[in-house]
């Protein structure tokens, strides 16, 4: 059987996880998964049900039910929720919060770490999230922490949602990206955090094509 090929990429929002795993899953012909719409489908069930995304309690009582799928049409990940395709969706900004908050939840981590140990497991693949290194996929063959600062990751925020048509303001959206930052770090399990065995890169001043070839040839030659 040929070996299959785990990459872990980690970070904060707005890092570049998401471009450099989209381009690296292209360039190596390997499956994408991005973990946080996984969160994110989850807490729009939640306010679909006017369930608050910290009720525990609440939460609970539909994580083992939730009816979430990916799956794969044309090349890219589409998400589910109860049959519906919520891809676009679950990138509203009042979304981002709710997947935030209800990520502290242990119930929900350990249902959407079991997910994405099962789809992982079949298959060569590149996973994006905040605990893929540490805790999903321990034993990933490579391990990236993309990091970049607080300004520089809302402007790339900004730029995305502006894009896609979204009315923001910048210094909302900022203050929100620190929040949803503590929140992810602090929370007690499974936060986000750099693996001691990844490799950490600041992209910061770096563009995301630079970015793709350091971790390509570093691949490459392992
Ligand atoms: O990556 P993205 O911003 O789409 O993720 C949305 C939220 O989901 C994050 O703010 C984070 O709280 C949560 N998340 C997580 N663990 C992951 C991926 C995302 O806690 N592996």
């Amino acid at each position: 059987m040929q070996k299959t090929i785990k990459i872990a990429l980690d970070g904060p929002s707005g890092s570049g996880k998401s471009t450099i795993a989209k381009k690296l899953s292209k360039e190596l012909d390997i499956l994408y998964l991005d973990t946080g719409a996984m969160y994110r489908a989850t807490a729009l069930k939640a306010l679909k049900s006017g369930i608050a995304p910290k009720d525990e309690e609440a939460v609970s009582g539909f994580i083992n039910n939730l009816d979430l799928e990916i799956k794969y049409e044309n090349g890219s990940q589409q998400t589910y929720l109860d049959g519906e395709n919520v891809s676009d969706k679950i990138r509203e900004p009042q979304v981002s919060m709710a997947a935030s908050d209800i990520s502290s939840l242990k119930c929900v981590r350990l249902k959407m770490v079991e997910m994405q140990r099962k789809i992982a497991a079949k298959t060569s693949c590149v996973l994006d999230g905040r605990d893929i290194g540490s805790f999903v996929l321990p034993d990933a063959d490579y391990k990236f922490y993309i990091t970049a600062g607080v300004e520089v990751r809302a402007r790339r925020r900004y730029k995305e949602l502006t894009e896609k048509g979204f009315t923001v303001d910048f210094d909302k959206l900022k203050k929100e990206i620190e929040d949803r930052d503590y929140n992810d770090s602090h929370r007690e399990f499974s936060p986000l955090v750099k693996a001691k065995d990844a490799i950490e890169i600041d992209t910061s001043d770096l563009d995301i094509e630079g970015v793709v070839n350091a971790v390509m040839s570093y691949i490459k030659t392992r």
